[in-house]
């Protein structure tokens, strides 16, 4: 009998999956397997979080394997220890997988193709599972890796695509390799009460709705903080339990200007991954420092708490952290003018910033995460670096009507229109009523704190 290891890491799907398909080719038998890596979890990049929206994939994938005649094996520890008991129980020649860009992700692929050539087994590793483009395959003339978007995407856009695959018809398991019990999502603790349901069936179904009836208006409407017009699927590329691939190709054939911009956006992922994989010491570094001497913890310890408990004083900035926690996502809007927030107007250090993200987010990824707070704070691939978002004239621009802000701070309900962007300004009485906090920052003192700290006047 023939028969292949499928290791599933943040590829948690049976369409459009090319290790999967390579290990049933021909009359092979193979055990799809996830393991529980160790090091993830004490690394801290286990959020209750994605820990639910993680049980709720792996049980979607178990019962969609079952539905071919296969099953999920999962098992916990150190993920190369885990593969090979895992391939010598099942006396497997092969071990298939998705190729990943983190600095990790490069160091566990190395350690599983040592471990398994020791063995006499081979490893194969699969491009564009979690990307459209692999990373590396576009380079400019003089680096090993783009550090601006638009040339990226310009080539980006004009590479050929794979055909997307379909789900396999049957999956054939050898029998005798025993399984973990799946994880359930009500059995943990810490999650968010409004957290999105996970796995593939819930995200090929919001994808098709979304192709339906909201990509046609993304261009316009992406900004728009109260209209949550966007598509939600980031958890849902985070665990790939939707294919990049397929989603540009589903995308395109909707076509139109908002299938367009939303195909742009796919593309700042891949944008993402490729510096991540060039740099891999960008998840913790600057990319481009400006030599800040941020404040942190220590020196800002109220500020920081303030900014996580969205009692900040600027309304949007609330309403977004506190979005963040119900949901355990937040609109792109209001990530950036969060983090614009804290890192430029409050000048402090991204790493805290994108450390209480990635707490939270369902969709917290390392490459998309940390690089979108360093391109907010100026030390990433923003080619104006010294920009800073005003709070409230971006609430004004995006939450027109304050709806969003009324949504979600509930001590501003009561506050009809605009006005609820700019508390301060209500008549005393009114304003006293509130119990809501007033500003903890002037905003021209922390752009006057900025300017001097990167030595522009
Ligand atoms: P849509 O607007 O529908 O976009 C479609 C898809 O395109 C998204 O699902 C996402 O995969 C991709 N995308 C969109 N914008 C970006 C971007 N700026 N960078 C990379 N990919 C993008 N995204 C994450 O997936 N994980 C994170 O941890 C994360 N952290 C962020 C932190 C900050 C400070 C900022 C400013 C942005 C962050 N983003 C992150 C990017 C973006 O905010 C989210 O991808 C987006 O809000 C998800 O909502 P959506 O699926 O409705 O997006």
């Amino acid at each position: 009998m023939n028969v292949s290891v499928v290791l599933f890491t943040s590829d948690l799907r049976l369409h459009d999956h090319p290790p999967l398909r390579a290990a049933l080719d021909g009359p092979r038998h193979a055990v799809p397997l996830f393991v529980r890596d160790k090091a993830v979890e004490n690394a801290g990049f286990t959020a209750p979080n994605r820990l639910a929206f993680l049980a709720d994939c792996l049980r979607d994938l178990d019962t969609g394997l079952r539905e071919r005649g296969g099953r999920l094996v999962l098992r916990s520890g150190d993920v190369v220890d885990e593969v090979c008991k895992v391939a010598a129980e099942a006396d497997a020649d092969e071990v298939h997988m998705a190729a990943d860009v983190s600095g990790y992700a490069h160091r566990r692929e190395e350690r599983l193709r040592r471990a398994l050539e020791a063995e006499g087994r081979r490893l194969l590793v699969h491009e564009t599972v979690t990307t459209v483009v692999a990373p590396g395959a576009l380079t400019p003339a003089s680096s090993d890796h783009f550090a601006v978007f638009t040339p990226y995407f310009r080539q980006w856009s004009r590479q050929p695509l794979r055909e997307p695959l379909g789900a396999p018809r049957t999956v054939r398991v050898p029998d005798g390799v025993g399984s973990e019990e799946l994880p359930a999502r009500a059995s943990l603790r810490g999650v968010s009460e409004g957290l999105a349901p996970g796995g593939e069936a819930a995200g090929r179904r919001r994808l098709t709705a979304w192709l339906r009836g909201g990509v046609g208006a993304y261009e316009d409407r992406h900004d728009d903080l109260a209209g949550d017009a966007t598509s939600r699927l980031s958890p849902h590329l985070h665990f790939g339990t939707l294919s990049p691939v397929e989603l540009v190709h589903r995308a395109r054939r909707a076509g139109g200007p908002g299938a367009e911009a939303f195909v742009r956006q796919l593309a700042w992922r891949d944008f993402h991954r490729q510096v991540l994989a060039a740099r891999p010491g960008a998840a913790t570094a600057d990319y481009r420092t400006k030599h800040d001497r941020w404040r942190t913890e220590r020196t800002a310890h109220d500020d920081i708490e303030a900014w996580r408990e969205g009692r900040t004083g600027y309304p949007v900035v609330d309403a977004a952290m506190r979005q963040l926690r119900h949901e355990g996502w937040m609109h792109n809007r209001g990530r950036l003018l969060t983090a614009s927030f804290l890192a430029k107007t409050l000048y402090v250090d991204w790493r805290v910033g994108a450390r209480h993200f990635l707490e939270l987010l369902v969709d917290g990824d390392v490459a998309d995460n940390q690089l979108n707070w360093q391109w907010m704070a100026g030390t990433g691939t923003d080619t104006r670096p010294n920009r800073v978002l005003n709070p409230v004239t971006q609430g004004r621009r995006h939450d027109p009507d304050g709806a969003y802000v009324r949504r979600w701070v509930p001590e501003l309900a009561g506050v009809a229109g605009p006005a609820a962007h700019e508390p301060w300004k209500l008549p005393g009485p009114v304003r006293v009523a509130l119990d809501y906090p007033d500003p903890i920052v002037d905003l021209a003192d922390g752009l006057a704190r900025f300017r001097r700290a990167r030595g522009h006047g």
